[in-house]
């Protein structure tokens, strides 16, 4: 469950996952925690949610045991309305969600999983690639899923801000999770707004969809990778995933198609789009098996007319369901791909500063560290410490101050970086 909003032409993502979230806000993990030991108005809300909690089939017990000594950690209410600063665009998010790095991980753990997903894989009817492309976009393959107590921060939630009535839903989800017995409270660390483990659901997703692969009993998406991958394919399952199609493909659209009002959602048959002279990217035709004509299909354009365009079917709107955000959807299916061994996407996006990989992020930040910049560590992802510190060198480079890690400020800082070791004596 993610939001999605449009600044400057440029749709950027306040979206939940723990990657996205990394992208989004600040690398720092400083909180606002009261050290007091009880804030009456904070237990006052949560006596008078109680009886919501019982009717929604939470225990008595459970109830008490999990909120007596609770402690709102009122930093979430930082995330929850956090606006972003600085526009993302599409370009920034491939780079760095699919990289060669993030592709060669991504087949290392399909070639150790491969036993498990094959099973998924029957059972599912989802493709191996497709599985762990999730697990990669959402979680980096279980390595980074948030650090944030599940029933501290939705508590909060459901007391405090302005979608109140949501994060109440998935507080009593975690508390009846924890009444099942499936996870304990301290594997119950996730995003901000509560997407946590492997597949980084949300509480009550979990309740819906996940299932026990390994067959121990419990469901568990925190330290069991069958369940997590299991529970991926259960998803896209039960989001409409089609067995045997494909997510989607890059065309070639001749230039004289109006493209006015054409999305992922405005789907035609696949028929339509052969009129229109459109091919794949590589010039085959569209139609081949199992595609045929009534096929339904959307062109997606991500960056609009002048960008890539993609042909998605229904299994992009699976992907989609994941994480409610088209740019993360493109990143999982481009990431299934390329673990496919498919090609890179063929169009040049529209812009001269194309993105970096989280290898040149790096790079970028050790940079900026070297210069003196209090900007964490260089994890690679780009909070908004990293992007001011961007902005003030871009000032004093006289480049246009946007904040972005793109390869132009990538070669400039390199640049400046060599003058300043051949100036400085050793
Ligand atoms: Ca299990």
């Amino acid at each position: 469950m993610k939001k999605q909003l449009s600044l400057f032409g440029i749709t950027v993502f306040a979206i939940y996952s723990t990657i996205a979230q990394a992208n989004t806000t600040n690398n720092d993990q400083s909180s606002s925690t009261l050290s007091v030991a009880s804030d009456p108005s904070f237990n006052t809300c949560m006596a008078e949610l109680k009886p919501s909690a019982l009717r929604s089939g939470v225990s008595s017990e459970i109830f008490d045991r999990y909120t007596r000594n609770l402690i709102p950690d009122y930093s979430v209410l930082d995330k929850l309305n956090y606006q972003p600063e600085f526009s993302t665009p599409i370009w920034d998010y491939l780079s760095g969600l699919v990289d060669d790095e993030r592709v060669s991980t991504g087949k290392q753990k399909l070639n150790q999983y491969q036993d498990v997903l094959r099973r998924v894989s029957a059972v599912y009817g989802v493709p191996a690639e497709m599985v762990v492309a999730v697990w990669g976009v959402e979680s980096n393959f279980g390595d980074i899923s948030g650090k944030y107590p599940l029933l501290q921060s939705l508590g909060t939630l459901s007391c405090n801000g302005r979608r109140q009535s949501y994060f109440r839903t998935e507080f009593f989800a975690t508390l009846r999770i924890l009444q099942r017995g499936d996870v304990t409270e301290s594997q119950l660390k996730g995003s901000w707004a509560g997407a946590f483990g492997h597949t980084q659901f949300m509480p009550s997703t979990y309740e819906r969809l996940a299932v026990d692969f390994d067959g121990d009993g419990r469901r568990d998406l925190v330290s069991s990778t069958n369940d997590a991958l299991a529970s991926t394919a259960n998803f896209l399952k039960s989001a409409g995933w089609q067995t045997g199609m494909p997510w989607g493909f890059e065309v070639s659209v001749p230039n004289n198609i109006d493209l006015t009002g054409q999305s992922r959602r405005n789907k035609k048959p696949l028929s339509y789009w052969v009129t229109q002279g459109l091919t794949r990217i590589d010039g085959r035709p569209l139609r081949q098996e199992p595609l045929n004509d009534a096929t339904p299909a959307g062109l997606f354009m991500p960056a609009g007319a002048q960008g890539p365009k993609f042909l998605v079917f229904k299994n992009f709107d699976a992907i989609y369901s994941y994480n409610a955000a088209e740019s993360y959807a493109l990143a999982i299916a481009y990431l299934s791909d390329r673990l496919s061994g498919k090609p890179v996407i063929q169009t040049a996006w529209p812009t001269d500063d194309p993105g970096t990989s989280r290898a040149e992020r790096r790079e970028i930040q050790n940079n900026l560290l070297a210069k003196g910049y209090d900007i964490g560590q260089a994890d690679g992802l780009i909070g908004d410490k990293t992007k001011q510190a961007i902005q003030k060198e871009q000032i004093k480079m006289g480049l246009p101050p946007t904040g972005r890690a793109g390869q132009v400020f990538l070669n400039a800082i390199r640049k400046n970086n060599t003058i300043q070791t051949i100036n400085s004596p050793q």
